[in-house]
């Protein structure tokens, strides 16, 4: 999981230096594959589901799910959220962030921001709460982004993640402290706040992936895999 974790995070710093206006999601997704592969491992997403890329790649109220392609250019102003998953010896890391394309909004700024600490509230909830429950990380997420006036994605949540990219149990990123499923050390989870510029709803496009905000309003993304241990937590995508 380390070593998937490592790929994983790899390949997000590759993709995060190409970003700048003009670059199609498309070639992205190529140097993702290409690096993924160069380091002995798979792109868990391609194929997965029929999923035609090697990256999730999601831009301005995209929330989670773009399929990359050569008619989507980046522009100056947007944000970008990039989602990869490397699989090594059977074992898969997930990871994402937003990127800025040259100069954003300052409530894009702040939005990705908020988006980021809500991901470590989470993860300083379960460090600091006694027998920690899934309802600590997912309130911790959501107070964060709530109280900074933004809204949380309900109908997409993190999960367990290992030999699958998706296993039980749902990670949501909401909840009620105290409750819900125990967190305990040797669990591997993917934490991932999708937080909204206005309302939390969302659909699916025609294409069968793509999840855009109901408001046509800015979503971000970030996403690490954890492994929890009886020393704390260990961030197995984190690189940088
Ligand atoms: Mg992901
Ligand atoms: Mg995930």
């Amino acid at each position: 999981m380390k070593i998937a974790g490592r790929i994983t995070g790899e390949a997000l710093l590759v993709a995060k230096e190409m970003i700048r206006e003009g670059v199609t999601t498309k070639q992205i997704d190529d140097k993702i594959r290409t690096y993924i592969k160069k380091c002995g491992a798979k792109p868990t997403f391609l194929g997965y589901g029929g999923f035609p890329g090697s990256a999730c790649i999601s831009i301005n109220s995209e929330v989670i799910h773009g399929i990359p392609s050569n008619d989507k250019i980046l522009k100056n102003g947007d944000i970008v959220k990039i989602d990869v998953g490397a699989e090594w010896k059977g074992f898969t890391g997930d990871s994402a962030a937003t990127f800025a394309v040259g100069e954003i909004s300052e409530n894009a700024k702040k939005l990705i921001k908020i988006t980021e600490e809500s991901f470590y509230k989470g993860i300083e909830a379960i460090e600091n709460t006694p027998n920690p429950r899934l309802g600590d990380l997912g309130y911790a997420i959501a107070n964060h982004a709530r109280t900074n006036g933004f809204s949380v994605v309900e109908e997409f949540t993190g999960h367990g993640v290992g030999s699958e990219l998706h296993e039980d149990p749902n990670v949501p990123n909401y909840g009620t402290q105290g409750r819900g499923v125990r967190i305990y050390p040797g669990m591997t989870l993917a934490v991932e706040p999708m937080i909204n510029e206005g309302t939390q709803r969302v659909k699916v496009l025609s294409d069968g992936w793509t999840v855009v905000t109901l408001d046509g309003k800015l979503s971000a993304h970030y996403e690490h895999s954890i492994a929890v241990t009886n020393n704390g937590i260990i961030l197995l995508t984190k690189v940088d």
